[in-house]
């Protein structure tokens, strides 16, 4: 299969009308969100859903975010939308936010991976909606990587995984926050937040109280244990080389990645040239979004630098920090040295 990219941003009409065909004929499109790339299709066809799970070598178990447009495409989507959800759209969508809740008849159990609830998101991405609009489906999406290796930021990591596997990739540029959306649970009380994102749980704490924060954000889970989310159990975001988390000042960190043969540093903004080893940076030390902006990209940067050992840098776990250290870790292995 041939795999066409058009950029949304120089042929916007073409772009859509291109995507909204192959959309309504069950196809599979990798579209640009604020968050990562993602691989959509219909939500409400299994055979088009089923793609999805084929183009990216995904486990069927594994389920999938539906992504709306406008607040009254949730309604048919869920059993009932509960009051908090209602706040937290008003105050949030469209945004880097999923919420889960009891899915409705009309979801299909390839969509929800046969659990009785369905994630939905609207993202803030004025294309992604675009695109939605213009199909006039609401479209099932997770991000448009093969299954294990990085989300992709930008269209050409789209390329590198998905070429020759879906017939259109629409190309809109650098993703803004560059980490998958934030993962709250509305299908229990206290809501569960399942994978950190681009709204932090101090902003959704301040609006609608008590969250639990799921095990599975910060720890490694237990062999054979439940997930919550079922993507959670399954390993992610892991390039070839071998990471190490280091949580110390920058001093301790410089003279570990020197002690050593053959380190490369995954560090902040500024510290590059204070270090005598190889090095990929990952944004600014006291700014979370931009580290997230940079850090799936910096992954991939390491794997294309050869790097074999890395020593990364510690991100500090409050606001966007938390989405951050939650992607960080997972590319660790969960390998933390405190120094
Ligand atoms: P991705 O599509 O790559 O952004 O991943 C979506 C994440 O949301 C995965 O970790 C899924 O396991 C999780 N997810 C989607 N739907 C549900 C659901 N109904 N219940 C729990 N987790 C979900
Ligand atoms: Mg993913």
């Amino acid at each position: 299969m041939e795999t066409v990219v058009i950029n949304i941003t120089t042929e916007y009409e073409k772009a859509l009308e291109k995507s909204a065909e192959l959309l309504k004929n069950g196809e599979v499109v990798g579209i640009p969100t604020e968050t990562v790339y993602g691989l959509a299709a219909n939500a409400l066809c299994e055979n088009a859903v089923k793609k999805i799970f084929v183009a990216k070598g995904r486990p069927s178990d594994n389920p999938l975010i539906v992504h709306i447009a406008k607040f009254e495409d949730l309604a048919p989507l869920v059993k009932e939308i509960p009051e908090k959800v209602k706040v937290m759209a008003d105050a949030f969508w469209p945004a880097p936010l999923t919420m889960i809740m009891e899915k409705s008849d009309r979801v299909s159990n390839v969509v929800s991976g046969n659990l009785p609830t369905v994630a939905v998101r609207m993202p803030k991405s004025d294309y992604a909606r675009a695109i939605i609009e213009s199909c006039g489906l609401p479209l099932a999406a997770p991000s448009a990587n093969l299954s294990g290796s990085p989300s992709p930021t930008n269209a050409k990591y789209v390329y590198d995984d998905m070429n020759g596997r879906i017939p259109l990739i629409i190309d809109g540029g650098n993703c803004e926050i560059g980490v998958e959306s934030t993962v709250i649970s509305f299908a229990e009380e206290p809501p569960r937040l399942l994978r950190p994102g681009g709204v932090t749980l101090e902003e959704m704490t301040a609006l609608i109280g008590e969250i639990v924060v799921d095990d599975a954000v910060l720890n490694k889970l237990e062999e054979g244990a439940v997930a919550s989310s079922p993507g959670m159990k399954y390993k992610h975001y892991a390039p070839s080389a071998d990471i190490t988390i280091i949580k110390s000042d920058f001093d301790c960190f410089k003279n570990l990645c020197e002690s050593e043969e053959n380190i490369t540093a995954l560090c902040f903004d500024g510290e590059k040239e204070k270090l005598s080893c190889k090095s990929v940076t990952y944004g600014d030390e006291n700014d979370g979004y931009s580290q997230s902006a940079r850090l799936f990209d910096a992954l991939r940067e390491l794997d294309e630098l050869g790097a074999k050992k890395v020593y990364a840098r510690c991100p500090n776990t409050k606001g966007m920090g938390l989405a951050v250290y939650n992607r960080l870790i997972r590319a660790a292995g969960f390998k933390i040295k405190v120094i």
